[in-house]
């Protein structure tokens, strides 16, 4: 997000590609309501505001504001003439230069291990919530025992008709002021149960098995959501055929891959002394960034200061 920021302040058009549908990486997926404390400027800011921030910064310069496509993931970089070709989920994109920023790889949120129609995902069966509306007066079952599922668990309680918790423990993982707020809340707690089936018919049912003993419950909910964490594919770089070392991508000075136009910077990088901190990735942005214009605009001999916008 602030490479793509840092990029349209270069006055580049740029085009952000994130298989999730939110940008934020594993700030916003694994840990938004964490404290960060070694970002520089902030004493302390939660990871969910630190990214409400980026996305305020990346729309700094309207017309060089950087065009977002979530839910598409990039699964091969090929050069063709001058350019480059991704090839996505959802088709092809052409670009001059490419910045991979893919951290430890795509997520993916970990699904419920039991076989189901794949059609019920998104109509009853939930990864991610879009619309907190979709769940509006519905019985909703929510399946984990950490800081995202309670965070649901209490937000959807506020517009749900009905919320149970499943988890297969007693204890949940999350922030004990949540787990405390979770104990007081209407929230119906099943616990220690698993889900082991999902039938349709005549209507859409759960079946709960207890963990550790033989009880069976059938629970009728509406819509089911999801919450068992996010697993990360680090495979697809080696598939790209740029020079790794250790399973990253190893970049010159001017964070260069081994091949002309294609760049890396976080957690996916690697050169001596490379850390893999928030901090080390924003300094690593205006690296690429400036070489990359230098690159397409050896003209353009402008100071490299951030430029002072009109109120
Ligand atoms: C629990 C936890 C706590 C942490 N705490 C701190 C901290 O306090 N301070 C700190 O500095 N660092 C911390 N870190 C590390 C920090 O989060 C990482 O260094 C940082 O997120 C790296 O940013 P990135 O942009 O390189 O990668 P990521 O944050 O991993 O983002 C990569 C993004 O690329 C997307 N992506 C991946 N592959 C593809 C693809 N093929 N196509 C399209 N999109 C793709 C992913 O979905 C993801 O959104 C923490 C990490 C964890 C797990």
């Amino acid at each position: 997000m602030f490479t793509a920021f840092y990029a349209g302040m270069r006055q580049l058009d740029t085009l952000v590609v994130e298989s999730l549908p939110e940008l934020g990486g594993q700030v916003a997926t694994l840990y938004p309501e964490k404290i960060i404390r070694d970002v520089a400027g902030f004493a302390g800011i939660k990871g969910g505001q630190l990214v409400t921030a980026l996305h305020k910064q990346m729309a700094a310069f309207p017309d060089f504001a950087p065009t977002v496509a979530t839910n598409e993931e990039v699964t091969a970089i090929e050069q063709t003439d001058s350019y480059f070709t991704l090839t996505t989920s959802q088709g092809t994109r052409r670009t001059r230069n490419v910045v991979v920023a893919i951290g430890g790889g795509a997520f993916a949120p970990r699904k419920l291990a039991i076989d189901y129609d794949p059609k019920l995902e998104g109509k009853r069966i939930f990864y991610f919530v879009k619309n907190t509306a979709n769940f509006k007066d519905k019985t909703v079952a929510i399946a984990g025992g950490g800081d995202s599922a309670i965070d649901w668990a209490l937000t959807l309680e506020q517009i749900a008709k009905k919320v149970y918790l499943i988890h297969r423990r007693q204890q949940f993982r999350g922030l004990e002021s949540s787990v405390a707020r979770l104990e007081q809340s209407q929230v119906q707690l099943v616990t220690p149960y698993l889900i082991d089936q999902v039938s349709v018919d005549p209507t859409f049912k759960l079946g709960l098995k207890q963990v550790r003993g033989d009880h069976h419950i059938d629970l009728a909910v509406d819509a089911l959501l999801v919450n068992y964490g996010f697993t990360a594919d680090s495979r697809v770089l080696r598939k790209w055929h740029l020079p790794l070392e250790h399973r990253a991508l190893k970049v010159d000075q001017n964070m260069e891959t081994g091949v002309a136009g294609i760049y890396g910077i976080g957690d996916c990088v690697t050169y001596p002394g490379k850390v893999k901190l928030i901090a080390a990735g924003f300094g690593e942005a205006p690296t690429a960034i400036n070489h990359i214009a230098l690159k397409l605009y050896p003209e353009r001999r402008q100071s490299l200061h951030s430029t002072q916008l009109e109120r």
